[in-house]
């Protein structure tokens, strides 16, 4: 069982030039949320639906890992057996930093996947309708693989296994507004937050070290931290 935790959210992606939720920007601000990211919406737009992830999917394809990925890569590469990572992302920057044993809670935005049996596929940065709309198993219509807002997230049963056995957590760029970061906190003796700046979701005090900077530049200090802990 893994000691050290490393949980991410957006921020850690930001300075790869992936919008965040908080500082929208382009993509995101075409579209509303409850039209294309909540439960129903593949029933009731699946069109527009489906063109946001495919967009999404295209958008990460030239993007590169940041300093922060490839050093949370690094410290994992040395301690495989004391450190699992756990990521809200939905990108593929960690994936191309080289890190194969992951837990993405929210899903992996170059899958498919099939509602009724399950079938999952990478179909890397194309549109969906290129590889095809249906799947070839069971012919149903494909999505995302994705869990929008208000559907079961399946690997949160996973997360709470990882967390039970956790001495240290590190948090690095989430808000908390989707995640109740106090009840991840509940499960570590010692805790570490780096975001850019307060959340309102997160109430800090009682948290052991807080960086309110850059992921690029607080990860050398936690990945010290880390190194400290485990020695
Ligand atoms: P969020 O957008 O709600 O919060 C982002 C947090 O990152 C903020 O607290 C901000 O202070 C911090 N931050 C911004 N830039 C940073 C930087 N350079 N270094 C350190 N911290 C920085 O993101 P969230 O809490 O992860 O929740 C959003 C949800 O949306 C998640 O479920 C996630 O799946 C999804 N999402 C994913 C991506 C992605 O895959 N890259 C992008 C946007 C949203």
């Amino acid at each position: 069982m893994a000691k050290v935790i490393i949980f991410t959210g957006a921020g850690v992606s930001a300075e790869s030039g992936i919008s965040t939720f908080r500082d929208s920007g382009g993509l995101w601000e075409k579209y509303r949320i409850e039209d294309i990211c909540m439960a129903g919406c593949l029933q009731t737009n699946r069109e527009k639906t489906i063109e946001f992830y495919d967009k999404r999917r295209a958008d990460i394809e030239h993007k590169k890992p940041n300093h922060a990925h490839r050093q949370i890569k690094a410290i994992c590469d040395k301690y495989p057996n004391d450190i699992k990572l756990i990521t809200q992302n939905v990108d593929d920057m960690f994936e191309k930093a080289g890190c194969v044993d992951l837990l993405h809670l929210h899903g992996f935005l170059r899958e498919v996947v099939c509602p009724s049996c399950g079938f999952i596929a990478d179909i890397g940065y194309t549109k969906l309708a290129s590889y095809q709309e249906h799947c070839p198993k069971c012919h149903e219509l494909l999505r995302p693989n994705i869990v929008f807002f208000g559907e079961p997230a399946p690997k949160y049963s996973d997360m709470h296994d990882f967390l039970t056995g956790c001495e240290l957590l590190v948090i690095i760029g989430t808000s908390g507004n989707v995640i109740d970061i106090r009840m991840l906190c509940e499960y570590a003796d010692r805790t570490i937050l780096n975001n850019l700046e307060p959340s309102d979701a997160i109430d800090d005090t009682n948290i052991d070290k807080v960086l309110y900077q850059k992921a690029s530049v607080a990860i050398d200090e936690i990945v010290q931290d880390i190194e400290l802990f485990l020695n």
